[in-house]
């Protein structure tokens, strides 16, 4: 939990929270931005090393082609506008693992800008409950080295550099200070990483640090429209951070001005386990990077047509997806939401409703039947023993009557417990059916209808809905476990007799 300075709700209602986000995507690329080394995770360090990602003099730079394509398709997926020509730019620090003295970075020219994420601020009806969130820029650039301070001989003393890293491409997404809470800001990186996710651009992986994010933050009186003076709060590997120390800083900032201080600028980290931020150094302007264009690279030219060859592979995006699976399945809101979580239960969930004799009844099963016995397995969608040709198979047999709601999660207990396919269980169970014997039903049916002399009369005197309010009756007495089709048979038979 985020311990925070104590402030009171009045004075946090006095301040109006300013949040922009810088995320960092690495790219998928098999290898590097400017160099043909692997850009594998986990290697042995400095093994996936050349002279032109360890910075030797006179190594020279060549771009990777897919890096631009995959940069370009987020910016794309991200509603972005692609410059036809961007410019890599130096940008000039000293870190121990960033051999050449400087990143390559993109500055003025980026490759993308003005795009947009739309959120969805499920606690506000302004707007229908949506905001979008500006994006600034989408640019491309090179990653640093890491160092290493465990997992070594001489730890405890020595620090250790890996340049793995130093070289594998990176989009920057940076955002307009457009968020007005941590809330907010969760929301957004919730969406993008979702968005980034569908292109497949990258895998975003936040412990193998495939999604950075830092976050700018600061805050003034409500209806002042200056911004205060902001920090940074840098480098956090989880969204529950981010917004923890989102809330953090809020309050500090409010302590500090409330007691006549003012803010300092600067880089602070996050200590999850004291759910405090702590300054780091204070933050550098522009100025102090020295931009200038990378004299050994030319300028990135994006023609027309490149464009439109890259935004021939976008797929289509999850809140498109959703809004039209809705229409498309007459299926409701949370459950189009919950079914396009990703790319590949969205895929699988729409090939099994296209041939199911009823999209719905997948839909719940896929929710209800699937996700909750894989999560309890800890498995994921891939390893599911049911595939969703499966799934379609058994909704099929639930529609039909032939099955119950009841046998079906059984069958579904032995799916799992054999790790074996719906199909094949069914099979190897005799191909169970569910009971057509009607002797216990119409006994039950009698004596329901004896109950109800006033419905039953209703029912004969023309209001035929009425069945509807028998069939409820024998269904809650059977605990669900009559087959529908078959208790409105025999209930007809002995209200109309
Ligand atoms: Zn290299």
């Amino acid at each position: 939990m985020a311990s925070t300075p104590a402030v009171s709700e009045d004075l946090l209602a006095k301040y109006e929270p300013v949040i922009g986000l810088e995320v960092h995507v690495q790219l998928l690329t098999a290898s590097k931005i400017f160099c043909s080394c692997s850009t594998r995770f986990g290697d042995p360090p400095n093994t996936n090393v050349c002279p032109v990602c360890l910075g030797l003099p006179g190594a020279l730079p060549v771009l990777n082609r897919k890096a631009v394509e995959f940069a370009a398709l987020a910016a794309m997926a991200l509603e972005c506008r692609i410059n036809e020509v961007s410019i890599f730019a130096r940008k000039s620090y000293f870190y121990p693992d960033l051999p050449k003295g400087y990143q390559i970075s993109q500055y003025d020219k980026p490759l993308a800008e003005f795009g947009f994420i739309e959120i969805d601020l499920s606690a506000s009806r302004i707007n229908g409950g949506k905001k979008k969130i500006g994006i600034t820029r989408l640019h491309l650039e090179e990653d640093a080295g890491k160092s290493l301070h465990e997992g070594f001989a001489d730890a405890a003393h020595k620090t250790a550099i890996d340049l793995n890293r130093t070289g594998v491409p990176l989009a920057e997404i940076v955002s307009e200070p457009d968020m007005r809470s941590p809330e907010e800001a969760y929301g957004y990186l919730t969406r993008l990483k979702e968005i980034i996710l569908y292109t497949g651009v990258s895998d975003c992986n936040m412990e193998e640090g495939s999604l950075r994010c830092d976050a700018n933050i600061s805050v003034r009186p409500r209806g002042q429209k200056e911004f205060g003076t902001k920090t940074e709060v840098k480098n956090v590997n989880s969204f529950r951070f981010i917004k923890q120390a989102l809330e953090y800083e809020i309050e500090r900032h409010i302590g500090i001005i409330e007691a006549g201080g003012s803010i300092t600028q600067e880089t602070r980290l996050y200590n999850a386990n004291e759910g405090k931020t702590h300054g780091m150094r204070s933050k550098e302007q522009a100025h102090d990077y020295r931009y200038f264009p990378e004299p050994d690279l030319l300028p990135l030219v994006v023609d027309k047509k490149w464009q439109a060859a890259i935004r021939a592979s976008l797929p289509e995006l999850p809140q498109a997806r959703r809004q039209r699976m809705t229409k498309e399945y007459g299926i409701t809101a949370g459950d189009a939401h919950t079914l396009t979580l990703t790319r590949a239960l969205a895929d699988q969930f729409e090939s099994a409703a296209r041939t199911a004799k009823n999209p719905k009844r997948v839909a719940n099963l896929v929710q209800s039947e699937l996700l909750g016995r894989l999560k309890a397995q800890g498995l994921e969608l891939e390893q599911s023993p049911i595939s969703m040709a499966g799934v379609t198979a058994s909704a099929d047999l639930v529609e039909s009557g032939a099955i119950s709601g009841k046998m079906l999660k059984d069958l579904y207990d032995l799916c799992f417990e054999r790790g074996q396919d719906f199909p094949a269980v069914y099979e190897a169970e005799g191909r169970p059916e569910q009971s057509r014997d009607t002797s216990a039903l119409e006994k039950l049916a009698d004596e329901l209808i004896a109950a109800n002399p006033k419905q039953a009369e209703q029912y004969r005197a023309g209001k035929k809905n009425m069945i509807g309010f028998f069939v409820g009756q024998v269904m809650k007495a059977s605990k669900g476990q009559a087959n529908p089709q078959l208790v409105n048979e025999v209930l007809t038979k002995k209200l109309e007799g």
